[in-house]
């Protein structure tokens, strides 16, 4: 059998009927995207809301016991006129009053939320001709709020196999005992990437408001290239920047079987976007680096006494200092007699006194210093690893640039080079980088 496209979209490919009229140009000038996952109308412009968001807020309405009508009018006109719009013999208010009627006796939050894409996909489905398949018959969670795939691929790849064209709401599915259940924020991605592994899909495109990744912020780096490819790995590597384009639980169902992820543009279907997969061809890959992203707010508790190297258990008494303060860390480069600890500040809060004062008591350091206003710059590409020389042009256009770098930390697997920078310097060091390697 012929594979198909899982094609997915986001909030704001969804948000009125002029979105939908791309999708629907999208879907139809290729027909192997016989498969498509929805999230709720996301904004139409900066000051809008998105559906899921609205959806929360009569939540907030109902445990307080203030009247929700209001709120639920908004919501309820973005559907009605997406109908309108597209001229669809749907009666979308008889959905809209059921889920109104449902509020009123106490339903619960996901089931509210989950609602967003689930009137959408209905309204999809409708416009495409395909069928709609509610998520809450396919998608499973486990006891522990985990996915079962084997249920999942069970149940879901036998409708598939029906060989109809299908529209799937994304963002939730259902427990063992029937009830809907979401994903984290964001997670119609998940759902899509369920979808594609199931359906054995040949590609699983997640089509957004962006065309895929760029080599560096745009912010920063005026132009900078875009990612034609990825690996999984790199993009983890490069999590700074690639957070907000795609859910991160979305990777692991298609990396696993080997499907590649698209990101794509709805606003802009020429662009190829980027390509996610397991392993790029040397010849697939011109450049030494794949991306360049760069991240404030960091902290550095900087230890030094004399003959730490001979003292069993100092790594471990600081590090479980951290962990019984639940503070994940992002970095320990060390020295002989010397060990830094780099933290995100929005880890530590509050919590810095009281773990200076526990290093203090329970290791006995010569000297603590603390630093606020560290950035870490991620330089990431899988050509780097084995690759002579790349470390020295790397930190000469540092040098060049008049950055002092205060940490380096190269990952195992080489393809990754962090330097740690005082705070004002990140735009600078990004721009330094960018200019010797891509330019
Ligand atoms: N609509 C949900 C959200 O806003 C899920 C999604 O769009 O993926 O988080």
């Amino acid at each position: 059998m012929e594979k198909i496209k899982v094609t997915k979209f986001g909030g704001t490919s969804m948000a009125d009927a002029k979105q939908f009229c791309k999708v629907k140009s999208i879907i139809e000038s290729d027909d192997k995207r016989r498969c498509v996952v929805v999230s709720a109308p996301g904004k139409r412009h900066d000051d809008d809301n998105k559906v899921t968001d609205l959806l929360y807020l009569c939540q907030e309405h109902i445990k307080y016991s203030v009247p929700f009508d209001q709120v639920f009018d908004i919501i309820a006109k973005r559907y009605l006129d997406i109908v309108m719009e597209l001229e669809l013999n749907i009666d979308i208010k008889s959905y809209l009053d059921d889920i109104k009627s449902k509020i009123s006796k106490n339903i619960s939050i996901d089931y509210l939320v989950s609602r967003g894409e689930y009137l959408n996909a209905i309204i999809m489905a409708e416009f495409l001709n395909y069928d709609f398949i509610d998520a809450k018959e396919v998608i499973f969670f486990d006891n522990n709020g985990f996915i079962d795939l084997n249920k999942t691929h069970e149940v879901l790849s036998n409708k598939l196999s029906w060989g109809r064209p299908v529209v799937i709401p994304g963002f939730y599915g259902s427990t063992p005992d029937g009830k809907v259940k979401i994903f984290s924020r964001g997670g119609s991605d998940i759902t899509g990437a369920i979808v594609a592994r199931v359906a054995e899909a040949e590609l699983y495109e997640n089509w957004t408001d962006v065309s895929g990744f760029l080599m560096a912020d745009p912010r920063i780096v005026e132009n900078p290239k875009p990612i034609e490819r990825i690996t999984y790995r790199e993009l983890r590597e490069l999590s700074y920047m690639g957070a907000s384009v795609l859910h991160e639980e979305a990777i692991f169902p298609v990396r696993e079987v080997g499907i590649p992820i698209n990101i794509r543009n709805t606003n802009e279907p020429d662009n190829l976007g980027t390509i996610i997969t397991d392993d790029i061809k040397d010849e697939e890959n011109q450049n030494i680096i794949t991306g360049i992203a760069g991240k404030k707010d960091f902290t550095v508790i900087a230890l030094h006494k004399n003959h730490m190297n001979s003292e069993v258990g100092f790594i471990r008494k600081i590090l479980s200092i951290l962990e019984v303060n639940n503070i994940t860390i992002e970095h320990v480069p060390s020295g002989i007699d010397s060990l830094s600890i780099v933290i995100s500040n929005q880890q530590l809060e509050n919590k810095l006194n009281i773990i200076i004062d526990e290093i203090n008591k329970k290791c006995n350091p010569d000297s603590i210093n603390v630093y606020r206003n560290m950035a870490l710059i991620a330089t990431v590409g899988s050509k780097m690893a084995y690759t002579v020389g790349i470390a020295a042009r790397l930190f000469t256009a540092l040098a060049d640039a008049g950055i002092n770098i205060r940490m380096i930390d190269q990952g195992s697997s080489e393809i990754n080079i962090i330097t740690g920078i005082e705070g004002e310097g990140l735009e600078k060091a990004i721009r330094a980088i960018y200019n010797t390697f891509v330019l």
